[in-house]
């Protein structure tokens, strides 16, 4: 078990902005990297995605956890490793809800293609070729900005779409621009 610091935006943007490289192949130093990356992201409580740039390793290597929505609400699965991740086709583009663990408690709007079709490797080195939809194709799209050194506040069209959450005096929870 190896929970890693996450590289926060406020101290570390230059870290942030660095490229990734891809990884030539799946060995013990990338699978021992992708536990690690497991094991932060569990750590944290409201994460859907890491992507290794994100713990100071700059190698092409993001964790998703695609989901369902189930009666409104969103339920997202086990992560999942993709390695060297490659968008050959989007599509679909459109606003949704956006949020990134090295901007704690920041959130936005942002605009992002809602159908992909990703290639790439699996953890076993496989090689996939997948197609991801909804707010799945979001987070996967997410992730692999990280490795491009692109962050999701670079997605804001409008500084009003970027917001914190608090409680108000009714307790009620309330967009702060
Ligand atoms: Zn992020």
């Amino acid at each position: 078990m190896a929970v890693r610091e996450i590289i926060l935006f406020s101290e570390h943007e230059a870290t942030l902005r660095d490229k990734s490289k891809a990884v030539p192949f799946v060995n013990q130093k990338v699978r021992r990297l992708i536990r690690d990356l497991k094991d932060t992201l569990e750590a944290s409580s409201d994460g859907i995605g890491l992507a290794a740039p994100q713990i100071n390793i700059h190698k092409r290597v993001v964790l998703v956890c695609p989901g369902d929505e189930m009666n409104g609400e969103w339920h997202s699965g086990l992560p999942v490793a993709l390695i060297n991740p490659e968008i050959f086709e989007a599509s679909g583009e459109r606003r949704d809800f956006d949020g990134c663990l090295s901007f704690p408690g920041l959130y936005g709007e942002t605009t992002r293609p809602h159908h992909i079709r990703v290639t790439g490797l699996d953890e076993d080195g496989v090689p996939f070729d997948r197609i991801y939809e909804g707010f799945n194709a979001v987070v996967v799209h997410h992730e692999i900005d990280h490795l491009n050194g692109v962050l999701f506040i670079d997605r804001i069209e409008n500084p009003q779409d970027l917001y914190t959450l608090r409680k108000n005096e009714y307790g009620e929870t309330v967009r702060v621009p």
